[in-house]
Order: C-alpha cells, then structure tokens, then sequence
C-alpha cells in the first residue's frame, strides 16, 4: 500500500483524542452532522454500550440525528462465509463512492462475541474502503442475542445517515436468524450465492430466497463463468416459483465477480430501479414506516421481558417451580402462569 494512503500521525493523535474525551449529546451530534469520522464512531461505541449511563446520552443523539433529513438507500447483504461478501463491498463500496457517493459498511454477526469479531473484526477485509474518505466501516456489535446485536445496527443506521452516509450496506453471515434480522432494517435485500456444478439450489435455507430482491451469483470469472450462467437460468427459473412479492418487485438474477469487478455496476443499477420503482407504488416508505413498527413492538417485548427477569423474587420463584416440575408436582404451562401471577402481584 502506497505511504501516502497511511493515515497521517496528527490525524491519530486527533482521533485518540476525540475518543478519550467526555463530549455532551449536542457535541457529539454536531459532530455527526459535521461528517466527522471519529465522532460518529465514538457515538456507536456509545449506543453499544450497556452501561446505564450512557443510554440516556446515547438516546438523545439518537433523537438529534433523527431530525436530520437524509436520503439513503440501506442494502442488506447475506451469504455463506467465503462467497465473497467482503470483495463484493469492497468493489461495490469503491465503485460507489467514485461516482460521489458516501458509503457505511454495518454488520450483524450474532457470533462475533464468541470468536472476537469473525465478520468485519479482521483489519485485512476490505483494506481499500477502509482508507477511502468516503467510506465508513464498523464491525458488527458484540452481544449476547441477535436481538441485542441487530437493535445497535438499526440504532448506528441512524447515526450514519445523519453523517450524510446515503447508501448503507449492512453484512451478514447467515447464521441463526440474522438474515431475518438484517433484512428487517433494509430496503433491498441480496442473497449472494455461488455456482456449482448443478447443486445451485441445494442448501439454500428456506425463506432466504422469499427474502431476497435479487441473487447476485458471484465469482463468475474464468473457469466458472459457464457455470455462473447455468446458475442464472436456474434460480431465476426458482425464484419465479414464488408467490409475487408485496413490493411489487420482480426478483432478479445477476452474475458477477468481485475480483474482476464485472456485474457490479449492473447490480447497482437494478438496486436504484427498485429504488425508484418502489417509491413510486408508495412501498419504500410503507415498508420503512412498518419496520419501525415492528422494532418499537420487538424491543417493548424485550424491555418486558428483562423487567421480569431483572426482579430479585423471579429467580426465586423460578427455581422453586423447577424443582417441582421436576418432580412431576405441576405442569410446566402452569407453573409458568403461577409464576407470572406471583410476580405481578408484587408491582
Ligand atoms: P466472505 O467470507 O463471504 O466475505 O468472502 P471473501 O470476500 O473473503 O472471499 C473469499 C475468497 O473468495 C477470497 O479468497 C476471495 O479472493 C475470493 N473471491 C471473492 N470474490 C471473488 C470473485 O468474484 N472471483 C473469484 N475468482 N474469487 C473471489
């Protein structure tokens, strides 16, 4: 890499500054405003943490950055390790901020508490976005539920956009129900997938397919290009198998290679026609308005949840009723009924 492409010494010094210092809501929401890097970071950093403390200042830059106008796309990305997610963003991130845009990279990876960051956690993906100006990477959250994890992603969305960040494209790796949980906070979802020989359809967990926009069949280069093409005939033959979706949108089917960094503009392309087609048949906004929904009803059922679970007495009682169910005394469905009761009781 090229010495000129090192961040320079003054401005680390600047960065570890901004992210040792106590800064207020207002200041750290000007700074987002502002476009600045390391202030937007320290704000995540701060959603992401569990501390009570900085709820409350993590909220009200939150609520700040909520007022900004913004006008972005969110694209989900998902696929099995190794398809080439990371070179996808990487071509994608650098053909889009070429042509002026500002691109932030999120992720949810439900694992990542265990294996210290296996997705984004590793500095040598996507080097080049990573040193572009115009482009902002975080790893995924750690946490210990894909509830927890995907709710800062949603949360850092929010922040990036008012960073002036207009196409966010949040990773997953497909484990457990993350893709459920990205697609959930995007406006277009894509399944990368890979060609084989005549296996295409095999393993593809059911409900991805429904999900996905569009399939991008990624490295269709050299020796497998042939294969890529059969790949094409046979999920677009697949995906037409499909009840219509509520978008309106017809799924489509696209080869390409990160590498060679072929189909990539064409992807962009299609995912700026769903854009416009949606937002002219109203379900852009619908479906945003409706996400939203559904996280203020999903985090309300985790609040309720961990207010039972956090009363010194329910732990009790639940241990109680353990014994006893397992002693055959009382059905499980009951003692979940005496327990709730009990704990009402007492508010
Ligand atoms: P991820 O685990 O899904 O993020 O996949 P990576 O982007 O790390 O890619 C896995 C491997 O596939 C790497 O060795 C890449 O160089 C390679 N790869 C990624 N995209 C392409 C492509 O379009 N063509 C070819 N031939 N190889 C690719």
């Amino acid at each position: 890499m090229a010495d000129n492409k090192k961040t320079p010494p003054d401005t680390i010094s600047k960065i570890k500054a901004i992210r040792k210092q106590e800064l207020s809501a207002d200041a750290l929401a000007q700074g987002i405003f502002d476009g600045n890097k390391a202030m937007l970071a320290k704000a995540i950093t701060l959603l992401e943490s569990t501390k009570a403390a900085h709820f409350e200042k993590a909220n009200a830059v939150i609520e700040k950055c909520l007022a900004q106008p913004t006008n972005s796309i969110r694209l989900g990305i998902t696929g099995v390790p190794g398809v080439g997610k990371s070179s996808f963003i990487e071509t994608l991130g650098k053909t889009l901020t070429d042509q002026g845009n500002k691109v932030a990279v999120l992720a949810v990876d439900p694992t990542s508490s265990l294996s210290k960051g296996s997705i984004l956690g590793d500095k040598t993906r996507m080097e080049t976005l990573a040193k572009d100006p115009n482009a902002f990477i975080r790893p995924s959250p750690s946490g210990t539920s894909l509830g927890g994890v995907a709710q800062k992603t949603r949360e850092s969305i929010i922040l990036c956009e008012a960073a002036g960040y207009n196409v966010i494209l949040v990773e997953t790796v497909g484990v457990g129900q993350s893709e459920i949980a990205v697609h959930s906070m995007v406006d277009f979802f894509l399944l990368l997938k890979l060609s084989g020989a005549g296996d295409e359809l095999q393993g593809i967990k059911r409900g991805i397919m429904e999900m996905a926009d569009a399939i991008a069949i990624n490295k269709a280069d050299g020796s497998n290009l042939e294969h890529a093409k059969l790949a094409v005939t046979e999920f677009s033959r697949a995906l037409h198998l499909y009840p219509p979706k509520a978008n309106g949108w017809t799924p489509k089917v696209i080869k390409c290679s990160a590498v060679e960094n072929t189909g990539i503009e064409e992807i962009w392309e299609m995912v700026q026609q769903f854009v416009e087609h949606t937002k002219e048949n109203g379900f852009f906004e619908k479906n945003r308005q409706q996400q939203n929904k559904n996280w203020f009803l999903q985090t309300v059922d985790e609040y309720i949840k961990q207010f039972f679970h956090q009363k010194a007495s329910f732990k009790k009682q639940q241990a109680k009723l353990l014994t006893e169910i397992e002693a055959h005394k009382i059905s499980p469905f009951y003692a979940a009924k005496i327990l709730l009761d009990k704990i009402t009781e007492e508010l």
